[in-house]
């Protein structure tokens, strides 16, 4: 069976291909592992082959995990929905929200974001692929979601984040991350801090390197396959 390891290694390659095959330097490409529904045994194994950042989607789940290794110094990015009511566990326990798309979730957590921590950094979740039902804002209405969040001095904004729907077709999977890639130069252009489009996972960190991610999201290819929780996946 493989291990943890050798799936890191395996994602490792993938990422330097598909680096290499878009004139991209590999190292341009942070590699976040998703271990939410995985204990902190596997996310200790992971850490100890070479893995740094960590990314959860449920709060008490989450935070479970950090406090059990916290000793370790691990980069934990919280990538799930924002209830408001979990504001501020998130501001105090992760150094990274991906995803933001409503400004009172912003503020509060602006507003909980303890002093004695560096600001928090965070991306605006973007809705690329148009469905009534997925979380995100709406494509060229993330530039009023950013201008609040510059406002807001806990907070610092490094960018865009998008979860397209699953999709078979390498060309539409491309089409929607050059998209969430196009909507990031305007943002660039006004604040040199924005360095980050969090975009791509097990299934598609190929497409999502050749339209420029700077940072794939992987679960699945490192930990396998999840059980169901909370009726997500
Ligand atoms: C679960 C999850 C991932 C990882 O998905 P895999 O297909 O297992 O790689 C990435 N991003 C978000 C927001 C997720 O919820």
């Amino acid at each position: 069976m493989a291990t943890i390891t050798d799936n890191l290694q395996a994602v490792h390659r993938r990422i330097a291909l598909a680096a290499a095959a878009a004139n991209r330097a590999t190292d341009s490409i942070k590699l976040l592992a998703v271990s939410k529904t995985f204990s902190a045994a596997a996310v200790l194994a992971a850490w100890q082959s070479g893995q740094r950042a960590f990314g959860e989607n449920f709060v008490q789940e989450g935070i479970a995990k950090i406090t059990e290794l916290s000793d370790l110094g691990v980069e934990w990015h919280f990538i799930g929905p924002v209830q408001s009511n979990k504001t501020r566990l998130i501001a105090e326990h992760f150094a990274w929200v991906h995803s933001i798309e409503r400004e009172k979730i912003a503020q509060r957590l602006n507003d909980a974001r303890p002093p004695q921590l560096p600001p928090l950094n965070v991306l605006i979740q973007v809705n690329v692929s148009g469905e009534a039902s997925k979380s995100g804002v709406d494509p060229g209405t993330e530039g009023d979601l950013a201008a609040f969040i510059r406002r807001l001095p806990r907070l610092r904004l490094r960018g865009l984040m998008a979860i397209p729907e699953p999709t078979p077709d390498t060309a539409l999977q491309r089409e929607r991350f050059a998209l969430l890639h196009r909507l990031l130069q305007p943002l660039r252009a006004d604040d040199a801090g924005i360095d980050t489009l969090s975009m791509g996972m097990s299934d598609d960190l190929e497409a999502a390197i050749a339209e420029g991610s700077t940072l794939v999201r992987v679960g699945t290819a490192i930990f396998g396959k999840r059980q169901a929780v909370n009726g997500e996946l």
